[in-house]
C-alpha cells in the first residue's frame, strides 16, 4: 500500500470542509450522486464511440445504488460508470489540485451557508463528503481495464492507495459516518428526501437498498391458534428518483417545481432560477433546449477559466459539458442543456465549433434567450434584478455579437441625467425623450457617479435640456461604448471628446473673446507646459470657470490601447 500526501490546497480545503462548512451538510449526497451520473454519462458515450468497449457494453445500462447500514454507521454510493484507475484517482481526488480548488478557497466568504453553495460550482464536490465522514473508501475499476484500486482517507493530510479486487467496472464510495452524523444520514427517509430534492431528474435510476424488519401477517386461524408472528429481515430495493430526461417531456406536463428541481440538480445552486426557457424545435434541425438564468450570477463569471454551464447531448446521450462555445461567451451565465437529434454521436469534440448543425442551434438559441430577456424587461422590478447581475456580460455582447447588436442594445440600461435617482433608462426611452433633431446619444464615462453628475461638462447640456447618460462602470464602459457605433442611427457621443451642443455664437464674437483672453490662456499654457495639449477659451461651460477635456484623436488612441490590453495583446 502506498501512502500519498494531499496537495497543500486540498489539505486546506479539507480542513475547511470538516471545520467550517457545516450548515448544509446534506449536499454531499447531491455531489456524489452527480459524480456517479457524470461517470455513467462518460461510459454511455464511450460504449457508443469506442470500438474497444462497444461489444462488452452493448447491453449495459447505467444505474446508481445507495445502501446504508445504521449499525455500521455507514452509507455507500455505487455506480457502474466509467470508473477510475490509479492515475485517475491521484489526479482527481488527491495530490494535484485542479484549478477549481484554488479559486474555491479564494472565493470563500466565511459565511458557512453561502460557502457550502460554492462547493459544486468550483468542481470540488467530492471533498464535501468529509463534512460527514470520519473515513472514506473509494473502490474503483475503470471500464476496459483489469485492476481495481482502493483509495482510503480520513481527510487529514494523506490518503492510501492500493490495488484491490472488484468484479465489474464503476465506483463504490463507502462512507463511514462520524458518530454525530450517523443517525441523520444512515436513514431511509433522509436519503429519499435528499435525493428527491437534488437528484430527482438525474437521467439514470437511483435505487435505495436497505434491510427492513418485517413481521409476518398471520391469518385469523393462526391468530386463534395462538401462533406467534415470525419477524424477519428482508432486503428492500426501491427506485427513488424519476430518472427521466426532463427536457424531453412535453411542456404541458411539467410544473414550475419540476423545472426548478432540475435546475438545482444541474447548477449546484440552491435558489430558484430567474428565468426558464424550454424550447423544442422541429424542421430542418430537430433539437430541444432547456436554458436557465440564475438569480445570482455564477461565481466564476469574471474568471477567464469559467466553467461552461451548458451541457450538450445527442439523442439523450451526454456528449460534453466543457465546450464553452455552445453559446457565445457573453451568455456564459446561462445554465442548461442542448439535446440534438441530428448530430452524429461520435462528433469529435474538437470539431464541435465548426459544426454547421451546432452553429444553427447556437444562433437560434441566442435569439431565443435574448427575446426572453426582452420579455422579462417588461417587468421593471424583475428586470432591475437581472440588470444588477448581468449588465456587464450584456455590454460585452454588443461588441461580440454583431448580428444581435440591436437586440442587445435594446436590453441595456443606464443611469442618466434625466432618469429618476436610483432608476435606469433604456436607450429607447432616451431617444423618446430627446428632440428628434438631436440624432446622438450623449454620455460621460468615469468611475464615480457623484463626480460624473457634478462634472462642469454637463452644464451646457443641462442648459440646453439635453440628456446625458452617466456611465460609471468605467472599466467596461470606457472600452465598449466607443465601439457601440449607433443605436437606431443615433450615434453614441462622449461629451468629453465631442463639440458641445448648440453653439450660439458668431465667429466674430468667438474671435473677440479669444483675443480678449489671449494673454491669460497663454500664461496658463506656459505654466502647465507639457501636461496639456492646449488651453482654449470655451463656451461649453455656463457656471464653472474651467474644465479639462480629451483630445478626440488621443482619446480614440487611448481607448484602442486599453481594448488591446484587455484582450491580452
Ligand atoms: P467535478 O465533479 O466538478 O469534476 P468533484 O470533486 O466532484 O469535481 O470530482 C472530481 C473528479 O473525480 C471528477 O471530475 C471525476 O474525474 C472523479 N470522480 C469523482 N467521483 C467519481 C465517480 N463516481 N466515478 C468516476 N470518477 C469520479
Ligand atoms: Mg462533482
Amino acid at each position: 500500500m502506498a501512502k500519498h500526501q494531499f496537495q497543500t490546497e486540498v489539505g486546506q480545503l479539507l480542513q475547511l470542509m470538516t471545520h467550517s462548512l457545516y450548515s448544509n451538510k446534506e449536499i454531499f449526497i447531491r455531489e456524489l450522486v452527480s459524480n456517479s451520473s457524470d461517470a455513467i454519462d462518460k461510459l454511455n458515450y464511450l460504449r457508443l464511440t469506442d470500438d474497444n468497449l462497444k461489444a462488452d457494453y452493448a447491453d449495459w445500462k447505467g444505474e446508481i445504488n445507495i445502501t446504508f447500514d445504521e449499525a455500521d454507521k455507514s452509507l455507500t454510493i455505487i455506480d457502474n460508470g466509467v470508473g477510475m484507475n490509479e492515475e485517475d484517482l491521484i489526479a482527481s481526488i488527491g495530490t494535484i489540485a485542479k484549478s477549481g480548488t484554488k479559486s474555491f478557497v479564494e472565493a470563500l466568504t466565511g459565511d458557512a451557508k453561502k460557502d457550502s453553495n460554492l462547493i459544486g460550482q468550483f468542481g470540488v464536490g467530492f471533498y464535501s463528503v468529509f463534512m460527514v465522514a470520519s473515513s472514506v473508501d473509494v473502490i474503483s475499476k475503470k471500464a476496459g481495464e483489469e485492476t481495481a484500486y482502493k483509495w482510503t482517507s480520513t481527510g487529514t493530510g494523506e490518503f492510501d492507495l492500493a490495488p484491490c479486487t472488484k468484479e465489474s467496472n464503476g465506483t463504490v464510495i463507502y462512507i463511514k459516518l462520524k458518530d454525530e452524523e450517523a443517525s441523520e444520514f444512515a436513514s431511509k427517509y433522509r436519503i429519499k428526501n435528499i435525493v428527491g430534492k437534488y437528484s430527482n431528474h438525474i437521467a439514470y435510476p437511483i435505487f435505495l437498498n436497505y434491510k427492513e424488519e418485517v413481521t409476518e401477517t398471520l391469518s385469523e386461524e393462526d391468530k386463534k391458534a395462538g401462533k406467534e408472528a415470525v419477524k424477519s429481515i428482508e432486503d428492500k430495493r426501491e427506485k427513488i428518483n424519476e430518472a427521466t430526461a426532463l427536457w424531453m417531456q412535453p411542456k404541458a406536463k411539467l410544473k414550475d417545481e419540476d423545472y426548478n428541481d432540475f435546475y438545482k440538480s444541474i447548477s449546484h445552486d440552491s435558489s430558484e432560477p430567474m428565468l426558464t426557457i424550454h424550447t423544442k424545435t422541429e424542421g430542418v434541425n430537430e433539437y430541444t433546449t432547456l436554458f436557465y438564468i440564475p438569480k445570482i450570477a455564477p461565481m466564476d463569471m469574471y474568471r477567464a477559466d469559467f466553467q461552461s454551464g451548458v451541457k450538450l447531448y445527442v439523442k439523450r446521450v451526454f456528449i460534453t459539458d466543457s465546450e464553452k462555445e455552445l453559446l457565445p461567451t457573453y451568455l456564459r451565465f446561462v445554465r442548461g442543456i442542448i439535446d440534438s437529434e441530428d448530430l452524429p454521436l461520435n462528433v469529435s469534440r474538437e470539431i464541435l465549433q465548426e459544426n454547421r448543425i451546432l452553429a444553427n442551434i447556437k444562433q437560434s438559441s441566442v435569439k431565443k434567450i435574448l427575446s426572453e430577456i426582452k420579455k422579462l424587461s417588461k417587468d421593471e422590478e424583475k428586470y432591475a434584478e437581472f440588470i444588477a447581475q448581468y449588465i456587464r456580460p450584456l455590454k460585452e455582447g454588443v461588441y461580440q455579437d454583431h448580428m444581435n447588436k440591436e437586440a442587445i442594445l435594446d436590453l441595456l440600461r443606464y443611469k442618466s441625467t434625466k432618469a429618476e435617482t436610483g432608476k435606469l433608462t433604456s436607450l429607447e426611452d432616451y431617444k423618446h425623450r430627446a428632440d428628434t433633431e438631436q440624432k446622438a446619444i450623449f454620455y460621460i464615462v468615469g468611475e464615480n457617479e457623484k463626480i460624473l453628475r457634478s462634472s462642469p461638462l454637463l452644464e451646457s447640456y443641462n442648459k440646453n435640456n439635453i440628456e446625458v447618460l452617466i456611465l460609471d462602470d468605467k472599466e467596461i464602459d470606457e472600452i465598449i461604448t466607443p465601439t457601440m457605433g449607433a443605436y437606431k442611427d443615433w450615434e453614441f457621443k462622449d461629451i468629453t471628446a465631442c463639440e458641445p451642443p448648440k453653439v450660439e455664437q458668431s465667429e466674430e464674437a468667438k474671435k473677440e473673446v479669444e483675443e480678449k483672453f489671449q494673454d491669460i490662456t497663454k500664461k496658463i499654457k506656459d505654466k502647465l507646459g507639457d501636461a496639456v495639449k492646449d488651453v482654449k477659451v470655451t463656451n461649453r461651460l455656463s457656471e464653472s470657470p474651467s474644465c479639462v477635456v480629451k483630445d478626440v484623436a488621443d482619446a480614440q488612441m487611448a481607448q484602442m490601447m486599453q481594448m488591446m490590453r484587455a484582450m491580452g495583446q
